[in-house]
């Protein structure tokens, strides 16, 4: 007798839904002052540098640092980072 496999594999890969973070107007309000980058993978998400690097959210490619606005912004842009980061 064969016993089959049980699968409970339960991929949750969501693609292309990045996140649903962004900083709100009154982070970006009490940010004013500081940096604010654009997240090369969630084109138009502003980033505040400060809280990214906080968050460890950035990464340093060819000599240039680009911020990103979550979590899961930080394997796609290791996953491709020339297709992200463009001068
Ligand atoms: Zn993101």
């Amino acid at each position: 007798m064969t016993t089959p496999g049980n699968r409970d594999h339960d991929s949750t890969a969501k693609a292309g839904d990045c996140c649903g973070h962004a900083p709100t107007k009154e982070d970006l309000a009490s940010a004013a002052g500081q940096d604010v980058a654009e997240c090369p993978v969630m084109v138009g998400t502003p980033v505040i540098k400060s809280q990214a690097e906080e968050l460890g959210l950035y990464r340093d490619h060819n000599g240039q640092r680009y911020w990103l606005c979550c979590d899961s912004c930080g394997p796609l842009f290791d996953a491709d980072p020339q297709l992200y980061a463009t001068a």
